[in-house]
């Protein structure tokens, strides 16, 4: 049974938030996971902007303060995304977390964009999983010391909530990863909207574009994605053909590539606030499904992730709020998954601190 510790967002004593996230961590032992000199990578997502319900910057201060007592330099980081947008590569991205207040002059602390300009630096680690042997992780993530991964548990319209396991999962894949994650092909091209220009053709490192009139991905694609963030209008399109289930499968094999190449250095916090029906990965965001519930912690996301979720049924009245929204994910494959390949348990205790 693994321990998740909670902290309720109620406080008749005015305590801050922002003592209780530190509270949290403690009871999470992070001088057994981190060491001065670690370069640990505080991972979380920067919110796209126009969406207000991501994680504060705020509520990175006690995270930060924890690792810099403990004499470690962490950097704050994500990835960058599949699909085009404000965090497609990483000059973008960076403006875009500067423009959401995650940057050094609010911060103190780094940002690097983990898998490099354009989301093609990545290393690959090698899995047992039942429907992979390797994951293709951000090289800067795989080669921190360990990770303080802060979540923002809401509901996603893949995997039915978004939590800890989707934030190392997804969240630390490079892109081709994410493809490999979301879609059983390679993508293809609109031809209604090419305009035949050709960059594409430059950066495909496989030579797999053809151009008839316009272009077109022959099999020769090797699925690294690459070209749907260099397309100036947006012409290349994901087959987002993968069910929810094979991708949560793959996010849970993702996960345990990320508990292997960081030798299971890793402590979550997840902020069940402002729980929005839909990722933050959208440039706005609908109302939260239930009033705002609190943090909670814990080394084990499995555990994690179950617990945030019990939370938010309970707050909705006992109904599943993500199951309501989502009717055909069953949320509940990617813990299961995750189960099986050692990453923790769905089974936990409670325990709330004041
Ligand atoms: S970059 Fe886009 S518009 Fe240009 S040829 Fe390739 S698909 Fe067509
Ligand atoms: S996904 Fe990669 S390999 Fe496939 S066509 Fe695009 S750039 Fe080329």
């Amino acid at each position: 049974m693994s321990q998740v510790f909670f902290s309720s967002i109620d406080s008749k004593k005015h305590k801050s938030p922002l003592l209780k996230i530190s509270k949290l961590l403690n009871r999470c032992n992070p001088q057994d996971f981190f060491t001065k000199g670690d370069l640990i990578a505080v991972k979380t997502h920067f919110g796209e902007y126009g969406n207000t319900a991501f994680i504060r910057p705020v509520f990175l201060r006690p995270v930060l303060d924890i690792l810099n007592l403990l004499g470690a330099k962490p950097f704050l980081t994500d990835t960058n995304t599949l699909y085009v947008g404000m965090r497609t590569n990483s000059v973008d991205h960076l403006h875009n977390a500067t423009m959401n207040g995650f940057n050094y002059s609010t911060l103190q602390t780094p940002v690097i964009i983990a898998d490099g300009l354009r989301g093609d630096n990545s290393v690959d680690v090698p899995v047992q999983g039942e429907l992979l042997s390797k994951v293709m992780l951000a090289a800067e993530i795989a080669s921190s010391d360990g990770m303080m991964v802060v979540s923002h548990f809401k509901g996603h319209e893949v995997s039915g909530f978004g939590g800890a396991i989707k934030n190392i999962s997804m969240g630390c894949a490079c892109r081709k990863g994410k493809l490999d994650m979301h879609s059983d092909s390679h993508p293809s091209v609109v031809q209604e909207t090419c305009t035949a220009c050709g960059r594409c053709l430059t950066f495909c490192a496989s030579n797999a574009i053809d151009m008839n009139p316009k272009a077109f991905i022959t099999d020769r694609c090797t699925g690294c994605a690459m070209c749907i963030s260099v397309c100036p209008h947006s012409a290349i399109q994901i087959n987002w053909n993968a069910s929810s289930a094979t991708t949560q499968k793959k996010m849970a094999e993702y996960a345990a590539g990320v508990f292997n190449a960081l030798d299971r250095k890793l402590v979550f916090l997840s902020i069940i606030l402002s729980v929005s029906p839909a990722c933050d990965c959208y440039p706005g965001n609908d109302r939260p499904v239930v009033a705002d519930i609190g943090f909670a912690a814990s080394t084990d996301p499995v555990a994690l992730d179950k617990a945030c979720h019990d939370l938010v049924i309970k707050a909705y009245g006992g109904n599943d709020p993500f199951k309501e929204k989502y009717p055909n994910i069953d949320s509940a494959v990617q813990l299961a998954h995750a189960e099986k390949l050692g990453i923790g348990t769905a089974d936990y205790r409670l325990i709330e601190v004041d």
